[in-house]
């Protein structure tokens, strides 16, 4: 048929079969290639170019597919994430990726820095059609100061601020995450701002902070790109427990030793952060 629209094709970074920490329940994990910030922490920093050097392209049934082998493993609470590299770059594929989950009933979890949103056309109306099959938003708000984000990851920040608002007034249920690099994302101030911003939400589920980490650096150094924080250290464990108790988060069992929990090493090592 002559006008018959091609599906699109999705550029694909990475797979996970089995993640246990990017939403509820075990995973399907996708992560895509192509992100448009430069946050200065990046852990993945090969996600950046939708260069040769992507592996792997599906069309969203074509994925589904495959993905559809591990419902075992997902029971009742567990599905799909896509991640990145940023997801929303990606969004027609998106959307056909997550209505073939809707099809068979399956969660679907879209984890975004948010940096593609607008509510101009045509992103919007696209965007309102892959609301219809997310179930939830995993969202990082890097920095609640314009000039700070921009500083942090090169990009604005008040389309992700929009967008927040947005998911709050559609009724949409978000996670919000913060990763915390000590001198630029985790003084008292700050902190206060997201957690005023985050009280105004009316559909946020779960806060997370994720402790900055220097595990990426390597991938710096293979892309021949100067590692912008270098000497900046991962937070100490009182550190984020001060940060957790001033976005309201419930105390967690860790290790009593600095630096970060093997949970927040997975977290750290895997999405968008
Ligand atoms: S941390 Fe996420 S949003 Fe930031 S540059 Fe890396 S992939 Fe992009």
């Amino acid at each position: 048929m002559e006008n018959e629209k091609k599906p699109a094709i999705g550029y694909i970074n990475k797979l996970e079969t089995f993640g246990l920490v990017d939403g509820p329940g075990v995973r399907f994990v996708v992560f895509v290639q192509g992100c448009d910030m430069r946050c200065k922490y990046c852990h993945n920093p090969e996600t950046w170019h939708n260069s040769d050097e992507t592996i792997m392209q599906f069309t969203g049934a074509q994925l589904f597919k495959r993905a559809y082998r591990y419902k075992t493993y997902w029971r009742d609470n567990g599905g799909i994430t896509v991640s990145g590299g940023e997801p929303l770059l990606q969004i027609d594929f998106l959307i056909d990726f997550f209505k073939e989950a809707k099809k068979k009933g399956v969660h679907t979890t879209l984890d975004t820095s948010g940096n593609p949103f607008t509510m101009e056309e045509p992103f919007f109306s696209k965007f309102q059609e892959l609301m219809k099959v997310t179930d939830l938003v995993m969202l990082d708000i890097k920095h609640t100061d314009p000039a700070a984000h921009r500083e942090l990851c090169g990009q604005d920040n008040a389309n992700i601020l929009q967008l927040a608002q947005y998911l709050s007034d559609t009724g949409k249920e978000m996670w919000i995450r913060r990763v915390l690099v000590p001198g630029i994302s985790n003084d008292d101030e700050e902190l206060k701002h997201l957690k005023q911003f985050i009280d105004g939400l009316k559909t946020v589920t779960r806060v997370e902070v994720l402790p900055y980490h220097t595990l990426g650096t390597a991938k710096w150094e293979k892309l021949g790109v100067p590692y912008p924080l270098e000497g900046v250290e991962p937070p100490t464990f009182d550190e984020i427990e001060r940060a957790e108790a001033i976005l309201g988060i419930p105390s967690q069992p860790r290790p009593k030793d600095p630096g970060i929990s093997q949970e927040h090493l997975d977290r750290l090592m895997k999405g968008c952060n």
